[in-house]
């Protein structure tokens, strides 16, 4: 049997409808900066902006380009796309975006009470590989902050999610044995390969059947599921 006593979350599109906020995000951008005057429609905007910034965050993941290399280049490419090179109207793009995205508010279902209800029981804690200012705001935002015990953020280790030394920081920082904690993420790579490979147990959280089953693997597609699950670890 399997006793955790510390439980690890992802934050973006574990707890924090990520997709959801962004767009609405981007919505205000276009809107505010009259965007409509180049793309044809705002699905246009958005796939584009979409497109780039994942690219970019991979790469910002394998280490090749800076956190303000990527929130720059990504507005500046998906204009580009548009042929517009206009520098001040990339950083206010940026400005603006940075400023207004952590503060959108959509959670996955049930996210609020599942978590209060496992606060009685465990440890809380978060790993994300979101920046920090970004993410301590969307916490405070949401009203989840409190619930929280340590939160570690990549930047503060210099290694993303899956490198194992985010996980070691985290477990260290939480005074907590990887034997007695669980890793709850959306991405199988970066959230429960990493966690595996540091001793951990994890859950899958996904909510779109994005992945399929495979034996001995812990999946939920709801978080209120969770409070069962871990006593059945
Ligand atoms: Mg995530």
């Amino acid at each position: 049997m399997y006793f955790p006593k510390h439980l690890f979350f992802d934050l973006d599109r574990t707890l924090w409808d990520f997709e959801t906020n962004s767009r609405n995000a981007l919505q205000k951008l276009y809107d505010n900066f009259q965007l409509s005057s180049y793309f044809e429609h705002f699905i246009h905007f958005h796939t584009t902006y979409h497109h780039i910034n994942n690219e970019l965050w991979k790469k910002y993941g394998k280490g090749k380009i800076s956190k303000d290399e990527l929130r720059i280049v990504r507005f500046q490419k998906t204009m580009e796309r548009v042929k517009i090179y206009d520098q001040g109207l990339v950083e206010q793009l940026n400005t603006s975006y940075i400023s207004t995205a952590p503060k959108e508010k959509n959670l996955f279902p049930d996210t609020l009470e599942t978590l209060k209800t496992l606060s009685n029981r465990y440890k809380l804690h978060i790993i994300t590989n979101g920046f920090e200012e970004a993410q301590i705001t969307k916490l405070k935002t949401t009203n989840l902050f409190p619930l929280f015990d340590v939160i570690v953020c990549s930047e503060m280790v210099g290694k993303t999610k899956p490198h194992r030394e985010i996980f070691q920081y985290a477990l260290q920082k939480a005074n907590a044995k990887p034997t007695e904690s669980v890793m709850i993420g959306d991405d199988h790579t970066t959230d429960i390969l990493g966690a595996i490979q540091s001793g951990m147990q994890a859950i899958l959280f996904d909510p779109k059947e994005k992945y399929r089953k495979s034996a001995g693997q812990h999946k939920i597609k709801n978080l209120n599921e969770l409070p069962l699950l871990l006593t059945m670890l």
